[in-house]
């Protein structure tokens, strides 16, 4: 999973670029990068690094970039280790400068890289799928080279989708040209893309006829911050392209069968983001009421709702405020505790979390917990955070998940790994709850989650195993996957 921006338009196109970044810093903390291109010099200049998006790139040389464009990505690796030459954006110089970002994964990586090498005698140097990408799109616009036009992207990108499966939303710099966007056909990853009028500085800066600056994001809350407005979500297969001049073009090529990842209201997008137009904070809400009348009909008696932070507190507070039960926040996290390897060992981690996470004690003690997570995933910090809880006196502690059981791996871009470390994976809710040293386990009915999403059709196969794209590729995609630690979404290692 990660976060992408793109800026066209403003002069001040690398600094948005950066401070728009910051606000999709949870989508990634791995690696960051920004590449912004000068229209005037046509050159590049790429600034990439791993770690924080802080740490990884200079705020002083950003500000001192002047380009009319630039696209920034913030990455969490699932496929290829966190390695400096993965890092993205990519970029290529053949037809033409391409620099390039996506958010997502491709399934069939194997079957593509050998027809690219064999077929188009292109060579592969990173383990990042965006450079397979960014090599197809560039094959087909070779064919645009000397008479380039929008209708030369669409035959790229149209012949890009029948090459590649997955889930992905991606943005292209195409030097001296514009910036593309386009999402798979499936829309499985969100990205939005909004404008704002230029203000009068920028206008004479650019010396240009320009009006408007345009901008895509992985969330909205990433433009509402810069100050685009009519923020919409691409449609499944869409593809968007602005020239320098401001000239937007628009096509559907893809079927638009959007499947968009119900994760992403789950535990991925900032609660202030809207996705596929629908509140992520709102949604949680409503998760809460759900879980609370399946909670209600067990007739099962807690004291206090203790949200796990963050995501899933609108969550635990509607689900609080539907049976009638306090809500306290006993569980303290400690922002600035990054994960360390001086503990690394299996005895470790259970220092850790307690550095990661402390207790209320006062607020613990003799009472009986429903605890409120967003997800089970490996069940590893789930099992850590109720000990930590009976350690603080608990009489008993109890969990509620807001994603019903993830039984099955995702290959779209979210680390879940192989079906034999999910923990809920082939188990009765009595057996899961003593592999996690719970009293009892509350799930989101399966049935009850569709309904809250209305109209939209999204991908769950993590839950109910129906995948959105071909499933041939997706053996090898585990065997591929990457071992982080056992990481909770929560980001409690
Ligand atoms: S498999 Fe699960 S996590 Fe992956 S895209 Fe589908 S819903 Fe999202």
């Amino acid at each position: 999973m990660c976060g992408i921006i793109g800026i066209i338009g403003t002069p001040n196109a690398a600094k948005e670029s950066y401070l728009g970044l910051m606000m999709l810093q949870h989508r990634g903390q791995d690696s960051a990068g920004i590449l912004a291109y000068d229209k005037n010099t046509h050159t590049f200049s790429l600034e990439k690094n791993l770690g924080h998006i802080s740490s990884a790139i200079s705020e002083q040389k950003i500000q001192e970039i002047p380009a009319a464009s630039a696209l920034g990505h913030t990455r969490y690796s699932t496929i290829g280790k966190a390695l400096l030459k993965d890092i993205q954006p990519l970029h290529i110089n053949y037809p033409f400068g391409i620099g390039m970002v996506h958010n997502g994964n491709i399934v069939n990586t194997e079957e593509v890289s050998k027809k690219l090498i064999a077929e188009n005698q292109r060579f592969l140097f990173t383990n990042n799928d965006l450079e397979l990408m960014m090599n197809i799109l560039a094959e087909g616009l070779i064919a645009g080279k000397t008479d380039f036009n929008f209708d030369k992207i669409k035959t790229a990108v149209q012949s890009l989708y029948q090459e590649i499966q997955g889930g992905y939303s991606s943005l292209t710099l195409l030097a001296g040209k514009g910036m593309l966007a386009f999402k798979d056909p499936n829309g499985i990853r969100p990205m939005v893309w909004g404008k704002r009028e230029l203000t009068l500085e920028e206008k004479e800066k650019n010396q240009s006829s320009l009006q408007f600056a345009y901008a895509f994001a992985s969330e909205s809350n990433a433009l509402q911050l810069l100050g685009y407005e009519n923020i919409q979500e691409l449609a499944a297969g869409e593809i968007i392209f602005i020239e320098e001049n401001g000239k937007v073009h628009q096509a559907q090529l893809g079927e638009n069968r959007p499947r968009p990842c119900m994760f992403e209201w789950i535990y991925f997008a900032n609660a202030d983001s809207k996705i596929w137009n629908k509140s992520v904070y709102q949604l949680r809400l409503k998760f809460g009421q759900a879980l609370a009348s399946s909670i209600q009909a067990t007739e099962a008696q807690f004291d206090i709702v203790v949200p796990v932070p963050d995501t899933s507190r609108p969550s635990a507070i509607a689900l609080s405020e539907n049976l009638n039960i306090p809500y306290r926040e006993v569980l303290i996290k400690n922002r600035y505790a990054q994960r360390t390897f001086i503990l690394n060992s299996q005895k470790d981690r259970d220092k850790m979390i307690k550095l990661k996470l402390s207790v209320v004690k006062e607020e613990v003690a003799g009472k009986n917990i429903l605890l409120v997570d967003d997800s089970i995933v490996r069940g590893t910090t789930s099992k850590r955070i109720i000990k930590l809880l009976k350690q603080n006196g608990a009489a008993s502690v109890s969990i509620a998940s807001t994603c019903p059981p993830i039984i099955s791996p995702c290959f779209y871009g979210i680390d879940f790994p192989t079906p034999q470390e999910l923990v809920a994976s082939g188990k009765s809710l009595k057996e899961l709850a003593l592999a996690i040293d719970a009293d009892h386990v509350f799930y989101m009915d399966i049935e009850k989650f569709k309904s809250l999403f209305e109209e939209l059709n999204t991908c769950m196969a993590c839950v109910d195993k129906d995948y959105p794209t071909q499933t041939n590729h997706l053996d090898t995609m585990i065997n591929k996957r990457v071992q982080h630690e056992p990481s909770h979404l929560s980001g409690i290692y």
